[in-house]
């Protein structure tokens, strides 16, 4: 990027209501057959061009065509049994009902590529795509086959390999890798985690990226949160390795966050897509609001390696909300190009 500041959003944006419930998770397609496909591709182009219309400067696909971010991955591959299924607490947090891996897991066909393929079509500005990290993955299964969870998440990271380098043919310029798992088993992540997700960009050319939360907007993500006190220190964990990995940029939240801010100073030298943009609540930010966080953030990352970002994905709000927020962001950082441009 030539751009200072390219602005850019964690990845999902609500879907329109003739596509699938709005304000939920999870929620059901409306249509079916070639009429979905055709109105998910609809839905992608009406995402771009609100990212477009608000001046975001790298844009997705909103996750129009998925209807989780994980879940729907992992409904493409072999050895996934979705009739199956049994509880696990997600997280450590809430309890889901999830399916079970009953044999070797392996991709028979690509997942997005096609999807990738579409967005490339319809804009020449940088895109990003975002997969599930291969540790997030597991956390979302119950694990009948391998009985290891270091040993399923190295299955994913090759699978999700074979997806990204297609996708980085298809055109994709950034492939990130949602991972809020990272902040949840310390021990695991710097045990297998960060390996598995170097294992996921081996051989990329494109750019790579990681993104680490504390979850959309949802009930039992504020309720958690409500338990983490009044300095949130997880990231303290997992940035001294992903320092040291082959990660291009770290995406992480910041904003009406409890991380200190000094704990960017753990990745330095990375890139850093810096939420500025809370995803749990409905106000509005001002661009004021927004150029703060970005202020905070630029002593412990150089200018050209700041990319404003959300903190976590929009698809549980509304239409009207997320566009506000999306306008927010690209308004304020366009306060502080300014202020580097004196
Ligand atoms: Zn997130």
């Amino acid at each position: 990027m030539t751009k200072l500041l390219p602005t850019s959003t964690a990845g999902s944006l609500p879907k329109p209501s003739w596509l699938a419930q709005p304000e939920t998770l999870w929620s059901p397609w409306k249509l079916q057959g070639d009429e979905l496909a055709e109105a998910k591709q609809d839905a992608l182009r009406v995402s771009l061009q609100e990212q477009q219309l608000a001046g975001i400067d790298i844009v997705s696909d909103g996750e129009q065509t998925r209807q989780h971010f994980v879940t729907t991955f992992i409904e493409h591959l072999s050895g996934v049994d979705f009739e199956n299924r049994k509880t696990v607490k997600i997280r450590d947090r809430y309890d889901a009902s999830v399916p079970s891996v009953v044999d070797a897991v392996s991709r028979q066909k690509p997942v997005f590529v096609e999807d990738a393929k579409f967005l490339r079509q319809q804009t020449t500005q940088p895109i990003k795509w975002a997969l599930p990290g291969p540790m997030t993955m597991i956390d979302t299964l119950y694990d009948a086959h391998y009985k290891s969870r270091e040993k399923l998440a190295w299955e994913f990271a090759k699978i999700l390999n074979q997806e990204a380098k297609e996708l980085e043919a298809a055109g994709v310029d950034i492939i990130q890798f949602d991972e809020p798992a990272f902040n949840v088993f310390f021990d695991e992540v710097n045990d297998w985690g960060i390996a598995s997700l170097e294992r996921a960009v081996e051989g990329l050319k494109c750019e790579t990226a990681v993104h680490i939360c504390y979850g959309y907007g949802i009930k039992a993500n504020t309720d958690w949160k409500k338990t983490l006190g009044s300095e949130w220190r997880q990231y303290e964990q997992a940035f001294p390795k992903l320092q040291q990995s082959s990660i291009d940029l770290i995406s992480l939240e910041c904003h009406n966050s409890h991380v200190p801010i000094d704990l960017l100073e753990l990745i330095r030298g990375k890139k850093v897509m810096v939420g500025a943009i809370d995803v749990a609540s409905n106000n509005i930010e001002s661009p004021e609001e927004v150029a703060a966080t970005l202020r905070k953030a630029l002593e412990f990352v150089h200018a050209d390696k700041l990319y404003p970002c959300t903190n976590c994905g929009m698809a549980p709000l509304s239409r009207n909300v997320a566009r506000g927020k999306l306008q927010a962001l690209s308004a304020g950082a366009e306060i502080i190009r300014r202020e580097l441009s004196v």
